[in-house]
């Protein structure tokens, strides 16, 4: 921590601490039991117990629990878990807000002997439509002018119970023209006939978000209240709720950083829970989940997760992390930790037919040699053993270096071979090997002067053990994945019969392995026996996905499709005259076909695309941005907080470079919130674009300095390091260096 920078969080603390504003540093985690916790939660958990820990302060563990219809007692254990198995300890017993429902409704009542609180009986239509836009005030509800003596009658009723949802609510009596759209007179309780998990019927009334986590904050003496930025508007909310009500201080305050994303990952409990309930995954736990029961199981470590939080950082403007980073991270962490072992994942027979006698013991180290640890096993070899398939080139192509019917190749620990005879079945099929061994090339004592170019791994067919592994990979085959419909539909494969060596089963000298050349493995902590071994796949020993990425984009473009009129198999109708006009309109402009139809099929989202584009922008971003994100906004909200000319100036802005696609999106999610212009949201959250090469320049300078190892591996040739320099660089500009120069300068500086 100390050599590191500290962090704006940090910062706050120490300074509140040094200035004696607190004697002690109390922070909480807030999770809502309503699902299990996932990556996002593992940050959020490492900046509150973290921070607490540094600082000798306390953090507690807060259920916040105030939405009876969704939550459940089984997710307050996994939450428990979580935080338990990450390495941190919750000061106290778990706390509720449950808990402090009475004073909660204490301080309701307080509110509204002050007049500062009222209950409100309009619809909630009516009320929508009174708290007005970004743009025009809002107006005040008929009831507020209720007497105090009436509000204090209502509420109490509709604390028994003697209302219907939504009959009446409890709002906060502030400012209907307030630009923060959250001080518009907020709701603080409404009604609920769920019986809580907790508190059963005794509560027919719930406080709201905004009330109740100030207040719980301030019950518990909590005196830093980090949250993600989402809730930055909120803050002035927190704090009005506090001052009006005159705590007596400490009192806490409020701190937002950036949530994590992560791409090829969903990460919203409402989204995973889909993928739960519709049986695409086997469960919260299934190890291609983002929830730390998901990695837990997956045999990713705490510390992995952990270092990963660190070195993700903790910044003020919402970016994506790559997954691979998150990858990197537990090969990192289990490459001088674990064994390595021989399991064959596609066996093909090999019979030495030189081969005599009984089956011979060969010593073979569990760690390779720059790792600081000792232990070794006996390896049986003999005259029947399996490779693995793809270690067979019958026509190898150029480069081959493993066994083909003219190269010899070693077997790892062992002897070399040599390829005599092939065996195949009527289809054509390599189903056996026939080898010669040389005696006098035993791994270590090797006399036999043959060169090979590589060594390969095998298992003593007699006693290798048949394993079952499951081949885990990502669950979304897309970056920024939005539906069931972007699953990876090879995100698990389940290899029934690899063959493993036996003192894995016999002598388990872990619970983590690495499979030599096929990746890193852990016992299935649910599925596994001796009998029937269970093995899964926690990460490739390599990221395949880098490759990959780079086939398919050959040059940069769009991160997204736009979206697609219809999915497919749903036969639209026929295009009628004015949609076709506007259709062949748009094409004449030069759009892609997709989005002409996209556009031309919707008269609102035409009528906004020919407004915004008439205000400026290219064409081509204009109809970008209305397609993807101006329609998903259209199907959400009925009425939007934005209008044509500021998707038209995030349109310029894209345009000009002075924000990347990514930060494109990002811009526009705070523009769905607060309805501010994208220019002064780029500047407020900082997000102007960094291709200024000479800005960049002592960044990367600094990154390669302080990072010699990872230099000297990828001169070596290591070539997945790239990926680890690039993504220093964006997280140091958090999210914020243009890829393309980024790339460029780590590649002309590595060179250096
Ligand atoms: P989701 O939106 O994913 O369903 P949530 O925010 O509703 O999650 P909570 O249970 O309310 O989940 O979150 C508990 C704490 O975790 C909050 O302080 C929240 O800000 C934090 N948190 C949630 N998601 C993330 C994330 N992706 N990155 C960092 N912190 C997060
Ligand atoms: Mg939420």
């Amino acid at each position: 921590m100390s050599e590191r920078k500290k962090d704006f969080l940090r910062k706050i603390v120490e300074e509140d601490l040094q200035k004696g504003k607190y004697k002690e540093v109390v922070t909480r985690f807030p999770p809502e039991p309503n699902g299990y916790p996932h990556i996002g939660h593992a940050k959020a958990i490492s900046v509150d117990f973290g921070i607490a820990r540094d600082y000798g302060g306390r953090c507690h563990l807060r259920m916040d629990d105030t939405n009876p219809e969704t939550e459940d007692p089984k997710y307050v254990e996994a939450i428990k878990d979580a935080v338990t198995w990450l390495g941190f300890k919750w000061d106290g017993p778990v706390r509720y807000t449950s808990d402090y429902f009475q004073q909660l409704y204490d301080y309701a009542v307080e509110l509204i002997k002050m007049g500062k609180a009222y209950v409100d009986s309009i619809d909630e239509e009516t009320m929508r439509e009174l708290r007005g836009t970004v743009t025009e005030p809002g107006r005040r509800s008929e009831f507020a002018k209720r007497s105090v003596e009436e509000n204090l009658e209502l509420f109490e009723r509709m604390r028994k119970g003697e209302f219907a949802e939504g009959e009446h609510v409890l709002r906060a009596k502030i400012d209907m023209a307030s630009p923060n759209m959250k001080m518009r007179d907020p709701l603080l309780y409404r009604i609920r006939r769920t019986p809580h998990y907790r508190t059963g019927t005794e509560w027919a009334i719930y406080p709201m978000y905004d009330f109740a986590h100030c207040l719980s904050d301030y019950i518990e003496g909590v005196t830093h209240s980090f949250c993600t930025l989402e809730f930055e508007n909120n803050r002035e909310l927190y704090d009005w709720i506090l001052e009006t009500l005159k705590v007596k201080p400490p009192r806490p305050y409020q701190y937002e950083f950036a949530r994590l994303n992560l791409s090829y990952t969903v990460m919203s409990k409402r989204k995973l829970l889909e993928l739960v309930q519709k049986g695409v995954v086997s469960g919260w736990d299934d190890p291609r989940m983002p929830t730390i029961a998901g990695y837990r199981r997956r045999g990713y470590t705490p510390e992995s997760i952990l270092t990963f939080c660190e070195q993700i950082g903790i910044a003020k403007a919402n970016s994506v992390v790559d997954v691979a980073q998150l990858e990197f991270c537990i090969r990192d962490d289990l490459n001088p930790k674990v064994p390595r072992v021989m399991c064959v994942v596609e066996p093909l027979k090999v019979t030495i037919e030189n081969y005599e006698g009984d089956v011979e013991w060969l010593d073979a180290p569990y760690y390779p040699h720059d790792v600081p640890k000792e232990g070794s096993r006996k390896l049986p070899f003999g005259k029947y053993i399996y490779i693995n398939r793809k270690d067979f080139e019958e026509n190898p192509p150029k480069g081959y270096h493993r066994l083909t019917p003219d190269q010899p190749v070693r077997l790892r620990y062992a002897y070399i071979i040599r390829c005599k005879e092939v065996i195949k079945n009527d289809k054509g099929e390599v189903v056996e090997i026939i080898a010669e061994y040389y005696p006098n090339s035993k791994s270590g004592q090797d006399t036999s002067g043959i060169k090979v170019k590589s060594a390969i791994h095998w298992v003593e067919a007699n006693h290798a053990k048949s394993v079952e592994l499951r081949l885990y990979d990502r669950l979304y085959r897309v970056e920024q994945p939005e539906s069931i419909d972007d699953i990876n539909p090879d995100s698990l494969k389940v290899v029934k019969n690899a063959l493993i060596e036996p003192a894995v089963i016999n002598e388990k000298p872990d619970e983590r392995y690495q499979f030599e050349r096929e990746g890193y493995f852990y016992a299935d902590p649910v599925d596994y026996t001796d009998e029937a071994p269970v093995f899964n796949r926690i990460v490739t020993l390599k990221d395949s996905w880098a490759k990959k990425q780079q086939k398919q984009k050959p040059s940069p473009k769009p991160q997204k499709e736009p979206a697609k009129p219809q999915p497919k198999g749903d036969e639209l109708p026929p295009m009628d005259t004015a949609q076709k006009e506007r259709f062949e309109g748009y094409k004449a402009l030069g759009l892609r076909e997709e989005i002409a139809v996209t556009l031309a099929r919707d008269e609102a989202l035409a009528s906004f695309f020919e407004k915004a584009r008439e205000a400026g922008g290219s064409v081509e971003t204009v109809a970008k941005l209305v397609t993807n994100e101006v329609a998903r906004e259209l199907k959400k909200e009925a009425a939007l907080s934005f209008g044509p000319e500021q998707i038209a100036k995030l349109a310029e802005l894209l345009d000009s470079g002075a924000i990347s696609t990514r930060t494109a999106k990002e811009v526009f999610e705070a523009m769905t919130q607060s309805g501010e212009d994208p220019e002064t949201i780029v500047e407020q959250k900082g997000l102007r674009q960094i291709s200024d090469p000479e800005t960049l320049r002592p960044i990367i300078e600094e990154i390669i300095a302080q990072n010699p190892q990872n230099v000297a591996k990828y001169k070596e040739g290591n070539e997945k390091l790239f990926g680890f320099f690039v993504g220093q660089v964006m997280q140091k500009t958090q999210g914020k260096a243009d890829p393309k120069i980024a790339n460029r300068l780590v590649k002309e500086l590595l060179k250096a």
